[in-house]
């Protein structure tokens, strides 16, 4: 017997009607790629998000078409996200760090008919335009002022403009909530990027789950800077998390810098920000420079890469700030488990609970996970086994795009992440390698990010990798690979003795190499495919 409840569908557009009815006066607020701070109200966003629309239809985009975005968080790339999506066509956030030829690819492969580009990018996109011939239109996101006097792009034009001939007189059109909305790529560390289309559906669910207190927590009382980019699996869903709840949204630009951020965390009264660890060691040290203080800003998700614990414990004692350490991928929209306590931690000093928090965390509600062996196995979640971490839950990709080939699904209907964990019996979640990265040590696994999170406590240490070499005794063994903090010096054997008696003995590396900088991925990662070949053939000591 089904229910005889109403069968409304899930659509992005809903969540944009509901914050336009019910917040309307709430702000959006953002640092354009053009210089200014830009101020308007989630109402307005509604309206010019309905005007987006009405000229996507003009331009002939329908049901089902991609339309790219090669952009920064402001308030155009918020009204695409909802404007694109709304028609039923599909937002294809780019992420422009890439290199240029990962760009073509994945415009090409997207087939997307429309380019809306920040007026960072020009001399980027017109690079690019020449080898992606499918793309019809190219328009700038700014006013036609910043439009440049000669340009190879076909069917350029300013997005203010496109705006401007549009009445905001328009219904979103219904459809199935299965209908896809929006498709982010892999940043292809391993192999040609992959794309992943989400559908309305998984889009509002994963917004509504990482609203929950114990997802990343939003409400209306919060002011949310999502500092994590747009192009980047959907800024974590932070873009429609802020409107479902009300809440305030400040976004950055290109402005990521720490004494940008700053500015606008403090003149715009942000409470909760969102970002991968990068941002926020650049951050803590500009505050330790300046004796800065934070005077509204409460807690902040770091994500993408593990947090370092010094981090967490500093941005705590030293600035007041709770950080939440978090856990997902693109493949995942991106949040999979966070790091809150539970009710049986609640008498636990910050220092007692932090190794508690420096694991990835528990499961939201939707996503499931386990940890298998090399037979496929189940392993016990006792904090200690580690084997490869499944996920599986309504906004967890089932295929990539337009790829011909089946995901990373087990038989009976797991997404592979990739990613090697632990899980204790709490359900917290420890990832302690990518399946690639694990150096396996005379059978026994070691933790490259275990090692590289004490290396990064040195004081000496600004950056740290840990790679498996071979050893014809143990098959692999640890080498340490080193970025000295400029100024400081400090040998070898002094890294290698700070090992002692904080991890197993068999963990600690066998060598230590200095290094002036590391290879990093588009989207900041520790690019170790390329450290392996740099130390291809390395012979230990
Ligand atoms: P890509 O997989 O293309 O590098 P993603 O942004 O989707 O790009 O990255 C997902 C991966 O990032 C995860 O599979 C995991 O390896 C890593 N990751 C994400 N969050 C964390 C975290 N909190 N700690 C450790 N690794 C993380």
């Amino acid at each position: 017997m089904l229910g005889l409840m109403m069968a409304d569908q899930l659509r992005v557009a809903s969540v944009l009607e509901h914050v336009a009815k019910w917040h309307g006066d709430t702000e959006i607020v953002s640092r354009l790629p053009e210089g200014s701070i830009h101020r308007y109200t989630y109402a307005a966003a509604r309206q010019r998000s309905k005007q987006l629309a009405q000229a996507l239809l003009k331009a002939g985009i329908q049901n089902g078409d991609r339309v790219g975005t090669l952009a920064w968080n402001t308030h155009r790339h918020f009204e695409l996200y909802f404007g694109v999506a709304g028609i039923g066509a599909v937002c294809h956030t780019i992420n422009p760090r890439l290199f240029p030829e990962q760009l073509v690819y994945i415009i090409n492969h997207a087939q997307d008919r429309l380019l809306f580009f920040d007026l960072t990018f020009l001399p980027l996109v017109e690079k690019l335009a020449p080898l992606c011939p499918k793309v019809e239109k190219w328009v700038l996101m700014a006013g036609s002022q910043h439009l440049p006097a000669t340009s190879g792009l076909p069917g350029l034009c300013s997005y203010e403009d496109l705006l401007a001939a549009e009445s905001a007189d328009y219904e979103w059109p219904m459809f199935d909530e299965n209908t896809a909305c929006s498709l982010c790529y892999t940043s292809g560390t391993t192999d040609q990027p992959k794309g992943v289309l989400y559908s309305h559906r998984s889009t509002v669910l994963h917004a509504l789950s990482i609203s929950l207190p114990d997802g990343l927590g939003c409400s209306a009382r919060d002011v949310v800077m999502p500092v994590v980019p747009m192009f980047h699996v959907n800024a974590w869903g932070l873009p429609y998390a802020a409107p479902l709840n009300g809440a305030k949204l400040v976004l950055p630009g290109a402005g990521m810098d720490a004494a940008s951020l700053y500015e606008l965390f403090e003149t715009e009264g942000v409470t909760f920000s969102a970002g991968v660890p990068t941002i926020w060691l650049g951050l803590l040290q500009f505050m330790r420079e300046g004796q800065r203080r934070f005077t509204t800003l409460q807690r902040t998700i770091v994500g993408g890469s593990s947090c370092p614990p010094a981090l967490m414990a500093a941005f705590e004692n030293e600035l007041g700030v709770t950080i939440t350490h978090a856990w997902g991928m693109t493949e995942t929209s991106p949040l999979g488990t966070s790091g809150h306590l539970k009710a049986k931690h609640r008498n636990l000093t910050p220092a007692e609970s932090l190794p508690i928090r420096v694991k990835q965390g528990r499961a939201i509600f939707g996503v499931d996970m386990k940890i298998v062996g090399d037979d496929g196995r189940e392993l016990s979640q006792d904090g200690v086994a580690f084997g490869d971490l499944l996920v599986r839950g309504p906004w967890v990709v089932r295929d990539y795009f337009g790829s011909g080939t089946p995901g990373e699904l087990t038989a009976d209907g797991w997404f592979r992440t990739g990613d090697v964990a632990t899980i204790d019996p709490d359900g917290y979640m420890q990832i302690t390698d990518r399946s690639k990265d694990v150096i396996k040590s005379g059978g026994e696994w070691i933790s490259s990010i275990d090692l590289e999170n004490l290396a990064v406590a040195h004081p000496a240490v600004a950056e740290a990798a840990v790679i498996g070499v071979p050893s014809a005794k143990w098959a692999e063994r640890p080498l340490l690979v080193v970025v000295r903090r400029p100024g400081m010096d400090v040998a070898a054997q002094e890294l290698l003795d700070f090992f002692r008696g904080k991890v197993a003995k068999f963990w600690e590396p066998d060598a230590v190499e200095f290094v002036e900088q590391l290879p990093h991925t588009a989207t900041g990662k520790l690019l170790k495919t390329q450290l392996r070949k740099d130390f291809a053939g390395y012979e230990l000591p």
